[in-house]
């Protein structure tokens, strides 16, 4: 492992993987990651993998168009396919989201996001084995879709490595070593680190990585549970991402498969620990909303974490107060699709002085204490 970098990044999930390939590419080559783990071990490997422009927010839709832009130019970039596949995205509305939803078109359309309105009728139309009873809104964004995560990330990881940047993996950062309020170092389980530099890419642990530099990140994670079923051919391959924004639960098909997902509960542990009880939750929800589920067996699941901040917005940009530390963190539930923007934004900051790609202003870890 190098013993001087001139910078490190903590984190070896999608978005520290971003960050990494990307500050090498604009020229920063004697630069290190350490992962505790294996890479991808944390949320990265555990999502839906959805990408989708028809985000709820301003903000959200702008940093999807900035990723967006990569991700459909990746094979080109990186020799290396996302797998994207264009599965579309639906969301169904009971009278207590019709509000939530009608919020999100009137965004989406401003942004010029394409998205549809549906009346419920609309919706079965499209998937028949939803249950409208209840729906009274639904929108679908065709050109959403689904990515392979670790596809992406194995791509950044052989990227960054070609361009001059080490990987390490099972190192683990303890600490951060400043100086004058300046970073001078890393501390890890493999030994320290002298760089001026360091991006807090720690996913579901930034809040305490953030800690070591007396920031008070408010980051909480929410534990999520995906759940798969066997063979499924009832649900066709045609079938959109189906989201039902009232119980947050969704679904869409995962090969010849099912994967259904839910769950918003507040985690301690890093560590998230799978609950096969949970899917009686799931499948309460799915006998109401797509009765047809009943008739999968469920064959496995996981449980992951979202690391979300109070506006649900991520932290990127340089902490106040302290020389030298970047954050690239609190990335919710959408650090896969966002992936791209994380690492150009942070690389902007970093190597230019200020990101151009987008306005970083309602990311910055000040907002923090005005609220
Ligand atoms: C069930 C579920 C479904 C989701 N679905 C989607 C989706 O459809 N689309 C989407 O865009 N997003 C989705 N997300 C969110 C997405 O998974 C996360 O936002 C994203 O993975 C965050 O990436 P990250 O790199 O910041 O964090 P992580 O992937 O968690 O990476 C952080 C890494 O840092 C390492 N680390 C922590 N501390 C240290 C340390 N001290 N030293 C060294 N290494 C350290 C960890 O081991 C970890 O590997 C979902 C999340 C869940 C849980």
């Amino acid at each position: 492992m190098r013993t001087t970098a001139d910078a490190v990044v903590i984190g070896g999930g999608i978005q520290g993987l971003s960050c990494l390939y990307h500050l090498a590419a604009k020229g920063i080559k004697n630069i290190s990651l350490v992962e505790l783990d294996l890479l991808g071990s944390g949320s990265s490997g555990r999502s839906a993998a959805m990408l989708v422009l028809s985000m709820g927010r301003a903000e959200t839709i702008e940093l999807s168009f900035v990723a967006w832009k990569e991700y459909m130019a990746f094979a080109e970039m990186f020799g290396e396919s996302t797998h994207f596949k264009q599965i579309g995205y639906l969301t169904v509305a009971t009278r207590a989201a019709e509000q939530h939803l009608r919020g999100e078109i009137a965004v989406q359309s401003k942004m010029n996001v394409p998205i549809e309105i549906l009346t419920p009728r609309q919706v079965k139309e499209i998937v028949p084995s939803v249950n409208i009873d209840d729906v009274v809104l639904g929108s679908i964004c065709r050109t959403d879709g689904v990515i392979d995560p670790h596809a992406v990330m194995h791509a950044y990881a052989r990227g960054a490595k070609q361009l001059g940047a080490e990987i390490n993996e099972r190192v683990q950062a303890t600490g951060i070593v400043l100086e004058n309020g300046r970073v001078v170092g890393v501390e890890t389980t493999s030994g320290k680190i002298s760089t001026p530099l360091v991006v807090n890419a720690t996913g579901a642990r930034a809040k305490e990585v953030g800690a070591w530099v007396g920031l008070n990140l408010p980051i909480t994670n929410y534990k999520r549970h995906i759940f798969i079923t066997d063979e499924f051919k009832a649900i066709p391959q045609s079938t959109p991402f189906v989201m039902d924004l009232e119980a947050e639960w969704y679904f869409r098909k995962e090969g010849e498969n099912v994967l259904m997902g839910m769950g918003r509960e507040e985690s301690t542990l890093f560590e998230p620990q799978f609950e096969p009880e949970f899917q009686e939750k799931v499948i309460e929800r799915a006998a109401h909303r797509a009765p047809i589920l009943l008739n999968a067996k469920i064959i496995r699941g996981w449980a992951g974490l979202r690391a979300l901040t109070p506006d649900d917005l991520p932290v990127l940009g340089y902490a106040p107060n302290v020389g030298g530390f970047v954050n690239c963190c609190g990335w919710g539930g959408h650090g896969v699709m966002h992936a791209p923007a994380g690492g150009i934004l942070t690389a902007e900051i970093i190597a230019d002085g200020r990101a151009t790609s987008m306005d970083v202003t309602p990311f910055r870890y000040e907002r923090f204490e005005k609220m």
